[in-house]
């Protein structure tokens, strides 16, 4: 299994966009094309998904759905960095699927300009090898959630504000892993449960926050074929923006769990 082999499924011009991905024995030849081949939804193009975005379509993901009923607010700019003033007020699904096709014109988009929920969350997320989840409320991330367990794919949520960040991926269909709303609980169903609106949130924290969800699912991404290990399902990473750092713990499989108990 020679890395120019493997790599030999991608066309000269992408050879040579990825190189600094496919000299590094953790991704290499046969990672890229993983990359390529991947489907991933992103549920929310605010602060954490300009980020994810940005590194999952630099990564090289093949086709990306982009999720978003929001249009773009002047007050977003401060960290919502695929997004200029000329897009004020367009649907950033349409301002969004625009950056990426500047960026990069290999990548497939699919567009949903809607608020997923408890009805259209399944439909929605069906076919893709991954969910990243970066929206801004519970309602969502929890339908969200339950159709990742119930579809069984793999979902990297993602939240930030002030100057906290939380990155974790989720596998809640596996029989010892938690879900999601196991972190969570049930109390946070409601539709006006919150929103960054009146916390405030350092635009670089969600930066750094997107950044290390796209790092996660491309941890996720590459996990069956070694490379970067053990893709960390149910562990939750904590970034702290005001005495910087890293902490990380690992949630507890609910038993009781509406999303993936029995
Ligand atoms: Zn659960």
């Amino acid at each position: 299994m020679t890395e120019g082999r493997e790599s030999a499924a991608l066309p000269s011009d992408r050879l040579e966009r990825f190189a600094r991905h496919i000299v590094l024995p953790e991704i290499g030849g046969a990672g890229q094309v993983a990359l390529a081949s991947a489907r991933i939804a992103l549920v929310g193009l605010g602060g954490i998904g300009s980020p994810v975005l940005q590194y999952l379509a630099a990564a090289g993901i093949g086709s990306l759905t982009l999720i978003d009923d929001d249009s773009v607010d002047a007050s977003n700019l401060q960290r919502q960095t695929i997004f200029a003033v000329a897009d004020i007020g367009r649907p950033k699904v349409e301002a969004a699927g625009e950056w990426v096709a500047r960026f990069d014109p290999a990548i497939v988009t699919d567009a949903v300009a809607r608020r997923i929920d408890r009805d259209n969350a399944a439909t929605a997320l069906d076919g893709h090898d991954l969910v990243l989840d970066g929206c801004d409320n519970f309602a969502t991330r929890l339908a969200v959630s339950d159709a990742c367990v119930s579809l069984a794919i793999p979902l990297v949520s993602a939240a930030v504000g002030r100057f906290q960040g939380q990155v974790g991926a989720f596998s809640g269909n596996l029989s010892d892993q938690p879900c999601y709303r196991c972190f969570v609980g049930d109390a946070f169903d409601a539709e006006d449960c919150d929103s960054c609106a009146e916390d405030g949130m350092l635009g670089a924290m969600a930066g750094w926050t997107g950044a290390f969800a796209a790092l996660a699912a491309i941890r996720v991404l590459l996990a069956p074929l070694g490379g970067l290990g053990d893709p960390q399902f149910g562990k939750l990473h904590v970034l702290d923006g005001l005495a910087p750092g890293l902490r990380s713990l690992r949630i507890a499989r609910d038993p009781a769990c509406k999303g993936c108990g029995n």
